[in-house]
C-alpha cells in the first residue's frame, strides 16, 4: 500500500546508494527529488561485488530480477569462491573462500547495475548538473535549502546525501557551526589511505587476441604478493574481466600521508606503469599478460571518511554510503554498507508512524543504527588489506595466511550475511523505547 507522503525528500547523489534509496521509498509510493551532479547517471568504475546482505536488499526493494538480468547469484547457481593464490603460483590455491548460502555474492558492471536501478526512479524526479554545495536550515520552518554550484536553490524537508567520499555535507557533521560550510567548503573528514588501486576492464576477444589463456580466469581470484594485490573477476556474463590491481603501505597509518592538492584522485595511466607495478618475482608472466590487455587503465588514490564520523546525522541531514563511511575496498563490501543504510531509511521514512514532527529522532536511530555496523566493517576491511598485502598478524606464508582467513571467513559472514530486516527491527524498538512510536 501506498504510503502517504508526509514530507519532501531530497536526495544528493544519483549513483550506486541514491538511486537505491530513491527505489526504496517508490517502492511504497515516496517521492523523493534526485540531484545529481554530473549530466547523467554514470559510473566510471568498473565492476562491482555485492553480497547477500545488498542483494536480499534488492529483493525486498522490487529490484533484483532487474539486476539479475545482468548477473549471477553465487548462491543460486554454484560458482567457485574467491580464489587466493600468490601472483607467481595461480594454479596452487592458498584458500578458496566459501560463497554459498548467504555468504553468496553477485559481480556486476557499475553502469549495468544502476541502469537497473534508474528503471525504478521517476525520471521526473531527477535533476542533472546540480552539484550541491551545501545546505541551510530554516531555523523556525526546519525547511532545508540546498544550494547548488550552478547558482539555483532547492527546499526540502529532509536532506539525504548519497554524494560520495567527496561529499561536502559531511562538514555538517564535523563542524559545530553549521556556517562552517558554505559555497568555498573543502570536503572534510577524509583521508588518503596509501592505497592506489589501477582499474579497468579487459574484453574476453582482446584477452584471447593478446594469446592470454582466459580459462583460469572465470572465477574470482585475489593473487598476492607483498604490498600488493590483484582481484580478478568475470562481469557481463563472462564477456569481461574486471581488474582492480593495488598498491598499499601498510607501514603508515591512514591519515599520516597527505596527497599532494595537485594530485587528481584519479588519472589515466598507461598500461606500462600498470604492468611495472606488479614485476616478478611477485607477479608471474600469467599475471603481467592479463594486465597488459587493460587498455587505459585509470589509477585511484583512494581515500576513505577518516577518522570515523561522530554521527551520520544533523538534524533534517543525513549521510549514507561513502558520503558517510567510504572505507577501503578490501572486503568488497562498501556499497553493500551504503545499500543497508539506504533500505533502513527508506524502511523508517515509509513507516506510518514517521511523521514530519518525529523525523529527527527517526534520521538519529537511522545514524545510531547504522554508524557501528559500517565503521566496523570500516575496520574490518582495513585488516583484511593487511593480510591480502602479507601483514596479517600469521605472516605472509601459505600456512599463515590460511589461517588468516579464518578471520576473513568471519568478516566476510558479517558483512554478507546480515539478514535484512536486522536494522529495521533494532530501529522499531528503538523509536518504540523513546516514545516516538506507539
Ligand atoms: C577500487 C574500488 C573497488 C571497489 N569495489 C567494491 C566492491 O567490489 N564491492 C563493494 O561493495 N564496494 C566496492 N567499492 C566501494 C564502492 O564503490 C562504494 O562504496 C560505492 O560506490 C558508494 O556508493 P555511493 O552511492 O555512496 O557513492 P558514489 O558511487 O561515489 O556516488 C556518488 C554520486 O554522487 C554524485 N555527486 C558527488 N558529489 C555531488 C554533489 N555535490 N552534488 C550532487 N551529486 C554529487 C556523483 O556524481 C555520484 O553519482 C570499491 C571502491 C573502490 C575504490
Amino acid at each position: 500500500m501506498a504510503t502517504q507522503q508526509k514530507f519532501s525528500i531530497a536526495i544528493v547523489g544519483g549513483g550506486v546508494c541514491g538511486l537505491t534509496l530513491a527505489a526504496g521509498l517508490q517502492k511504497h509510493g515516496l517521492k523523493a527529488h534526485v540531484y545529481e551532479s554530473a549530466s547523467k547517471f554514470s559510473e566510471i568504475g568498473a565492476g562491482l561485488g555485492i553480497g547477500a546482505n545488498a542483494l536480499n536488499v534488492l529483493s525486498e526493494i522490487g529490484a533484483y530480477d532487474e539486476v539479475m538480468k545482468y548477473t549471477v547469484d553465487t548462491r543460486k547457481a554454484k560458482l567457485p569462491g574467491f580464489t587466493f593464490v600468490f601472483g607467481d603460483a595461480l594454479h596452487d590455491p592458498i584458500y578458496i573462500l566459501d560463497n554459498e548460502g548467504e555468504k553468496g555474492s553477485a559481480a556486476i558492471l557499475r553502469s549495468q547495475f544502476l541502469d537497473a536501478l534508474v528503471s525504478f526512479v521517476d525520471p521526473a524526479y531527477t535533476h542533472f548538473n546540480k552539484r550541491c554545495l551545501y545546505v541551510t536550515s530554516n531555523p523556525e520552518t526546519k525547511e532545508q535549502t540546498l544550494h547548488f554550484k550552478d547558482g539555483t536553490t532547492a527546499e526540502a524537508d529532509i536532506v539525504l546525501a548519497a554524494n560520495g567520499v567527496n561529499s561536502t555535507l559531511r562538514d555538517m557533521m564535523i563542524a559545530d557551526d553549521a556556517k562552517a560550510t558554505g559555497p568555498n567548503a573543502q570536503p572534510k573528514g577524509m583521508a588518503y589511505s596509501n592505497c592506489v588501486s589501477y582499474r579497468g576492464l579487459v574484453t574476453q576477444e582482446r584477452a584471447q587476441a593478446l594469446g592470454v589463456d582466459t580459462s583460469m580466469w572465470h572465477r574470482t581470484m585475489i593473487l598476492m604478493g607483498k604490498d600488493k594485490h590483484v582481484v580478478v573477476y568475470p562481469v557481463n556474463q563472462g564477456k569481461m574481466f574486471n581488474i582492480a590491481a593495488f598498491v598499499g603501505d601498510y607501514s603508515k597509518p591512514i591519515g599520516s600521508v597527505e596527497l599532494p592538492p595537485s594530485q587528481p584522485l584519479m588519472e589515466q595511466v598507461a598500461t606500462d606503469e600498470l604492468v611495472a607495478a606488479f614485476p616478478a618475482p611477485d607477479f608471474g608472466p600469467e599475471v603481467q599478460a592479463l594486465l597488459r590487455c587493460m587498455e587505459n587503465p585509470k589509477k585511484w588514490y583512494i581515500n576513505v571518511v577518516w577518522p570515523h564520523l561522530p554521527t551520520f546525522v544533523k538534524g533534517r541531514v543525513a549521510l549514507l554510503g561513502d558520503a558517510a563511511h567510504a572505507m577501503l575496498p578490501h572486503l568488497g563490501a562498501g556499497a553493500g554498507q551504503g545499500i543497508e543504510d539506504a533500505y533502513l531509511l527508506s524502511e523508517l521514512l515509509a513507516h506510518p508512524q514517521t511523521t514530519a514532527a518525529n523525523v529527527e529522532d527517526v534520521l538519529q536511530v537511522y545514524s545510531d543504527i547504522r554508524r557501528p555496523r559500517s565503521q566496523r566493517i570500516q575496520d574490518l576491511s582495513v585488516q583484511s588489506g593487511r593480510i591480502s598485502h602479507g601483514y596479517g598478524q600469521y605472516g605472509s606464508t601459505k600456512e599463515g595466511i590460511q589461517q588468516a582467513m579464518q578471520d576473513v571467513e568471519t568478516w566476510r559472514e558479517d558483512a554478507y550475511s546480515r539478514p535484512v530486516n536486522v536494522d529495521v527491527g533494532q530501529a522499531l524498538g528503538i523509536l518504540k523505547s523513546k516514545g516516538a512510536f506507539a
